[in-house]
This record gives structure tokens, C-alpha cells and sequence, in this order.
């Protein structure tokens, strides 16, 4: 075993060999055969062998790294050639199986006696041949890719340039490599790239930032930018790194699910959502500008005969076709839009009420021109307008309001007809807010009262109870009736408090009279119960709370609900009216005929009695068919064993044929109007006077 090293000092022999043990580089040298004489320490480390199992077997075949040349020549070069260099790569197995790569350098040193061979200095580059090859296919995946990749310093100027780069933005690399990222942007645009690099420089990625390209020859394109920061070995930001996505594709999809949120399917207009935030816009613009906007909501006469009588088919091809033709018919800028069902709305800047007008009457016209049908016959239809029109402080709800307001008033009128919410109709709607508002003071302020009408034996005109009916003293209007303010109190809820305090002051003043006058122990009180009153769950409990308070017996009391209420509401309802019967009140049906209820229907209902309602008395020996009605009412309560009352009776005719009818009970302005405490007081001492004969009748 022959040693470069053998002879000499030892204790530098030993350093050497230390040296040679810790530099990562193996070493080896071998003669003019390939047979190896010497291997470093390192080859432990390197290749898992101790240097002696290494010496004396033959040293793997090296190839030059650069192959520039023919191999063969440069390998017999380093060989023959005292002296020559070779930079070579060679493979060689680790001890534990594995195939190692190495590279180094190769040294004919043959001529020099202490060495006598050619130094192998070599490097195992394995890894870093992986890492390479990895790079370089990242490089080809990055090369090829569509999306757009490049990388500038922190100035901005660019340092790479891949072919989806060139391809999205119309720059070759080489017009791109050098130049400051800012060409990629519209004038415009500029400062983004700019506070994209800020971002970046304090280490920030920008995520998926959507911006706007101009390519090479001025056109735009939407791009999606990911930039990331770019570290140098000491781990500070040396540059920018982007990938850039062309999302021209995403936007258009993004823009047809948009649209479909937007529009209505069948007619493609705009729908609801989008007509009002157009509306929005509209009303904003028209202020700057100084103009009016103009809300016209359209309605189909009788377009759901057309779809009843015709099909479904057929109303979708008349919409589609009426919609066409308005669209035909406005100016550009002008929206229409579909709110569903027959409802087409078009919105518009106006200069005023006349200009308008002679709009709609111009759609109108358009709109009745005969429609052909799939069949080749022809349709007619008319529509219906209201119109509104903007003005100052008015939002877009509250146009739409007025203008459906005014439609409805339209179809009132008919058929083909415009009407404009004016301001009849928005007094009337303002008087509504400022009523719910100030009915709600009325209670406490003692606004609320009631008078009373006579209920009267028909027979002999002798009193028998009266009706409790609510009025309101507002301050400003006068008397209001409830007609007016039940309604209201139905939709705010008010009805609730305000049906127990008509109650308890009922109960009170009865109460007060069947002390003060001798009438029959019998007195019928009747009070009005509202469907809101009768669908609240305290009812029951409110109705015995004020009985118990009053001395009045409850079968003094009759409950009036409305025919149209208990249709309403049969099922939820019937426990109800069980409990008020079980609490020994009577139940009558008030209004009856109007809601065309079946006699089986009313047997099922724990109620009392009918009060046929005021509009057929009204036709009593006038209009044959009310008479019939009457009487047949009359003999129906008959059969159900129920009483009847007859309402609104005016006229002598009428209570003479109601008593020939066998109708027992009425009420009416012939017998009294509804009287207030103190005249229904007076009237009760006369009627006691008269023993109960009431002397106003003649
Ligand atoms: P209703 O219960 O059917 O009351 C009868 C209405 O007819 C009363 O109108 C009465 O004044 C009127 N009337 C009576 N006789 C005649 C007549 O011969 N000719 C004419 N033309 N009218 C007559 P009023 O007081 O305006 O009440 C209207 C409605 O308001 C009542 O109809 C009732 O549904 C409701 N209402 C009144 N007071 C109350 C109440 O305290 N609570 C509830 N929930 N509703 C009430
Ligand atoms: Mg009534
Ligand atoms: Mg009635």
C-alpha cells in the first residue's frame, strides 16, 4: 500500500491526513492503469468504505464534464499528458447500494516522483444534479405555462419574462427584460403597480389582485396578479415575482350569472332587484341634472283570463310580445323591467307630467295592436298604467309605492287606462301614516268613544238592546269613523287594545243603565269584534276579565264578527268561539250574505244569530233578487234555529215586508241613528216612560 504521504514527518502526516478527512471533497489517486493507490479519509463519509477496501481495485470510468470535444481523446490526453487537467464526472456505488454521482477534477501528476499517479479531487453532486434537474424541468413548466410569469427587481424593472407573459400581454421577453413594469398598465392604472412593489417590498404576497392590462397595440385585458416577494440568501427582498391570470373568461361568466340574477327568464328584462337599484341611480342623476323620473307600472287587462282560457303558453307569448313592444318604444337609457306576474315597469327621465302623459298614451296604442298567436288567430289586449313621478326627497320605494297606487286606481276605471298618483292620492296616503300615528295617542288621550243604535222588536217597535259603535274625536279632522281608522287599527295591531277598552266602556254604560232605568233585565248589547281581535290569543281571557268587572250577565252580551272574518279563519277560529260560548256570550254573524257562506258550514259554527246584511235590506221590494235573498236568509236561520237581525233598515216598506218575512229583530236609521251616551240616555228614559214603546216611530 503505497501512501503519497509515507516518509516524511509523521506529525504532519497526521495533520494532512486530518485535513484531507474533513474537507468535503474526496481524493484519490490513481496510476497509469485506473487502479487506485491512494483514497482520502473522506471516502468514509463520501462513500461508506473505509480508503483501504477502496485502494488497489479499479477506479470507476470517468467522462470529461464538457464534451466539447471527442471523450475518448480527452481522456487519453489526461493520461498520456504530464500535467493536463481534466475537469470529469464519474459514478460510483455508496456502500449502501445507492448510485452516486461525483464530479471534480482529474490531474496527471505521473511525473511527479512523491505522487506518481493522477489526483482524483471529486464532489459528490447527487443532490445537487436532482435540484438542478428539477429546476430546470420548473423552468419548462414555468416556460410553458398560460398563465403569465415574470419576476423585476424591487424597482420594478423586469428581470424574466415567460411565453404566457408574452402571450397575455403582446410583449416578446425581450421588449419586456429591461423595462419598468408600468408599461403593462393603463395611464391610468399606474400607481397599482406601484403600491403593488410597496406591498411586496415589506414582504407581502398580493393575492389574485384584479386589475386591467393594456397589451401591446392598446387594448385591455382583465387580469388576476398573485406577487410574491423574492428573498436573497440572506433572507431580505431583493425583487417581485408575479404570476398574472387572464380572467377575461371568469368576468364574462361572472357577468352572465349576473345577468341571470338579474333578469327575468322569460321576457330577458331586467327584474325587480335590478329595476330599482336603476331606479336608485336614476333618481340620483336626475338631481344633478335637474330633471324628473318617471315610474310607469303596466298591467295586463284580464291576463289571467288569457292564461286560464288560452294556457300558460299563451300568456307567456303575450307578455314576451308586450314586453318587445315596450322595450321598442323607449329611449336608450330608459329601463323596463318585469316584476312579475303580468307586471312590466319601465323607468325614465321625464321634463314633467305632460311629456309623460303623451308617453303612456303612445305605449298604449302600441300595446293594443292586435297579438298573433301561435295559431295564427289574434289576441287583443289593453293594459292599465300608473304613473308616478319623482320628486324631491322621494326614495325609489317610495315611487314604486305610488306609482302601484295609482295603477290601482287605474284599474278602477277600467280598462286602457293612465292614472297619475297626484295629490289626491298622496294626501290620502299621507293621511294614513299621520292617522296610524295619532290613533295610537287616541287611547290614552280619551279620544275614543262610542254611541249607540237601537236594537229594536220589529213587531211592536219595543227596544231591545242597543249596538256599541267606536268613534274618534281626533283633534283636527272632527268625528272620524271607524270605517276609516278600524282598518288601520287592524294593520297596526291597535285593534287589540282598542276592542277591550269598546268592551269595558260598553259593559260600564249598560251596566249604569240597567241601574238607572227599568228596562227588561234582557237588554241586548252588541259589540263588534274585528278578525285581528278575534285571531289575538287573549281574547277569551279579555272577554271574561271584563265581564267578571261588570254586572251584566254574559248572555246580555252578543259578539258581532263579521261573515267574511269567520270565512277567513273557520278552523283557528272555532276553538275560540267555543270558549266565548262556554263563557255564556252570544254569537252573531254580521254582514251576512256577503260572504256567500253554505249552510252546512253554518251548522258547524257555535253562533247565534244573523244580521243580514245593510246592502240587501236596501234592495227590500225594489230588487227582486235581495228580496229573495232576505228571504231566504230568513228562512234559513228558521231551520238552524238561529235569530235574525235586519240591518239598516230605512224605510217603512222595508220593515213591514221584514215583518211579513217573519223577521223579528231590526236596526236601522228608521228606529234611530247611532246615538251618543247622553241622547241614547234620553231615549232610554222615554222608551221606560213609554214602557218601552219607542215613541220616535211613528
Ligand atoms: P256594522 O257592525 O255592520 O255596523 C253597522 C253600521 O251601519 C254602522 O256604521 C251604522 O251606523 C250603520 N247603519 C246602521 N243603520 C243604518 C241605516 O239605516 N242606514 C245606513 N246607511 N247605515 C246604517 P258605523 O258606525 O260607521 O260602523 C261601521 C262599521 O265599523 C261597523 O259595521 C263595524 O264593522 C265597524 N265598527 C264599528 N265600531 C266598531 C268597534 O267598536 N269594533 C270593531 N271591531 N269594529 C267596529
Ligand atoms: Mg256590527
Ligand atoms: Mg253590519
Amino acid at each position: 500500500m503505497v501512501s503519497p504521504m509515507a516518509g516524511g514527518d509523521p506529525g504532519d502526516r497526521v495533520r494532512v491526513e486530518a485535513l484531507l478527512e474533513n474537507v468535503a471533497d474526496m481524493i484519490a489517486i490513481i496510476d497509469g492503469t485506473g487502479t487506485v493507490i491512494y483514497a482520502s479519509p473522506a471516502v468514509r463519509r463520501v462513500l461508506g468504505y473505509e480508503p483501504g477496501e477502496i485502494v488497489g481495485r479499479p477506479h470507476p470510468e470517468m467522462s470529461p464534464v464538457e464534451s466539447g470535444d471527442d471523450p475518448s481523446t480527452l481522456m487519453r490526453r489526461l493520461y498520456e499528458m504530464p500535467g493536463f487537467t481534466l475537469a470529469v464526472r464519474f459514478e460510483s456505488h455508496h456502500a449502501d447500494g445507492s448510485l452516486r454521482i461525483f464530479q471534480g477534477i482529474a490531474r496527471n501528476l505521473l511525473h511527479v516522483p512523491a505522487v506518481a499517479g493522477i489526483v482524483v479531487n471529486a464532489t459528490d453532486v447527487t443532490e445537487k444534479l436532482k435540484v438542478d434537474q428539477a429546476l430546470r424541468e420548473l423552468v419548462a413548466v414555468v416556460e410553458s405555462s398560460a398563465d403569465a410569469v415574470f419576476s423585476s427587481d424591487l424597482g420594478g424593472v423586469v428581470s424574466s419574462w415567460n411565453r404566457g407573459a408574452a402571450t397575455l400581454s403582446g410583449y416578446p421577453a425581450d421588449e419586456a427584460i429591461g423595462a419598468v413594469l408600468s408599461f403593462l398598465f393603463p395611464p391610468d392604472l399606474v400607481g397599482e403597480a406601484d403600491a403593488i412593489l410597496d406591498l411586496v417590498r415589506d414582504g407581502e404576497t398580493v393575492r389574485e389582485h384584479r386589475t386591467l392590462w393594456r397589451r401591446k397595440g392598446g387594448s385591455n385585458v382583465h387580469v388576476s396578479w398573485t406577487a410574491s416577494p423574492v428573498r436573497n440568501d440572506r433572507g431580505i427582498v431583493s425583487g417581485m415575482a408575479v404570476i398574472a391570470r387572464d380572467v377575461t373568461e371568469s368576468r364574462q361568466a361572472a357577468a352572465a350569472l349576473r345577468h341571470a340574477t338579474l333578469h327575468d327568464p322569460l321576457t330577458r328584462l331586467p327584474n325587480r332587484d335590478l329595476l330599482m337599484d336603476r331606479l336608485r341611480t336614476a333618481l340620483l342623476q336626475s338631481q344633478r341634472r335637474n330633471k324628473r323620473v318617471a315610474v310607469l307600472i303596466f298591467d295586463l287587462d284580464s291576463f289571467k283570463d288569457v292564461n286560464d282560457s288560452l294556457g300558460h303558453a299563451a300568456g307567456d307569448l303575450v307578455l314576451t310580445e308586450m314586453a318587445t313592444r315596450l322595450a321598442g318604444s323607449v329611449r336608450v337609457g330608459d329601463t323596463v323591467a318585469r316584476f312579475g306576474g303580468d307586471e312590466l315597469v319601465i323607468v325614465r327621465e321625464t321634463a314633467d307630467e305632460e311629456e309623460t302623459s303623451r308617453f303612456a298614451a303612445r305605449l298604449l296604442a302600441a300595446m293594443i295592436e292586435p297579438v298573433e298567436m301561435d295559431d295564427g288567430s289574434e289576441l287583443f289586449v289593453t293594459a292599465c298604467i300608473g304613473v308616478a313621478i319623482s320628486r324631491a326627497g322621494a326614495s325609489a320605494e317610495d315611487l314604486v309605492r305610488e306609482a302601484d297606487a295609482a295603477l290601482y286606481r287605474a284599474k278602477d276605471h277600467g280598462r286602457s287606462a293612465i292614472e297619475f298618483f297626484d295629490e289626491d292620492l298622496r294626501l290620502r296616503a299621507r293621511a294614513r301614516v299621520d292617522l296610524g300615528a295619532s290613533l295610537r295617542r287616541a287611547l290614552e288621550r280619551g279620544e275614543l268613544f262610542l254611541v249607540h243604535q237601537p236594537v229594536v222588536q220589529l213587531g211592536n217597535v219595543t227596544l231591545r238592546g242597543s249596538e256599541a259603535l267606536i268613534r274618534w274625536a281626533h283633534p283636527d279632522r272632527g268625528v272620524v269613523s271607524p270605517l276609516d281608522f278600524i282598518p288601520l287599527a287592524e294593520e297596526t295591531g291597535l285593534i287589540v287594545p282598542v276592542g277591550e277598552w269598546v268592551l269595558a266602556e260598553a259593559l260600564r254604560q249598560i251596566s249604569r243603565w240597567r241601574r238607572r232605568f227599568p228596562l227588561a233585565g234582557d237588554y241586548a248589547l252588541a259589540v263588534n269584534l274585528s278578525a285581528r281581535q278575534l285571531s289575538s290569543p287573549d281574547l277569551v281571557a279579555a272577554v271574561a276579565g271584563a265581564l267578571a268587572t261588570s254586572e251584566v250577565p254574559p248572555s246580555s252580551v252578543y259578539l258581532e264578527i263579521t261573515e267574511t272574518t269567520l270565512l277567513s279563519q273557520v278552523a283557528s277560529n272555532l276553538d275560540t268561539l267555543r270558549l266565548l260560548r262556554d263563557l255564556g256570550v252570544h254569537l252573531t254573524v254580521d254582514d251576512f250574505g256577503t260572504g256567500y257562506s253554505s249552510l252546512s258550514y253554518l251548522r258547524q259554527l257555535p253562533i247565534d244569530s244573523l244580521k243580514i246584511d245593510r246592502s240587501f235590506i236596501d234592495g227590500l221590494g225594489v230588487d227582486s233578487h235581495d228580496t229573495a235573498i232576505v228571504e231566504a236568509v230568513i228562512g234559513l236561520a228558521k231551520v238552524l234555529e238561529l235569530d235574525v237581525v235586519a240591518e239598516g233598515v230605512e224605510t217603512r216598506t222595508q220593515l213591514q215586508l221584514l215583518r211579513e218575512m217573519g223577521c223579528r229583530t231590526g236596526q236601522g236609521f228608521l228606529f234611530s241613528e247611532p246615538l251618543d251616551t247622553a241622547e241614547m240616555e234620553r231615549f232610554l228614559y222615554a222608551a221606560s216612560v213609554a214602557a218601552g214603546r219607542l215613541t220616535t216611530v211613528r
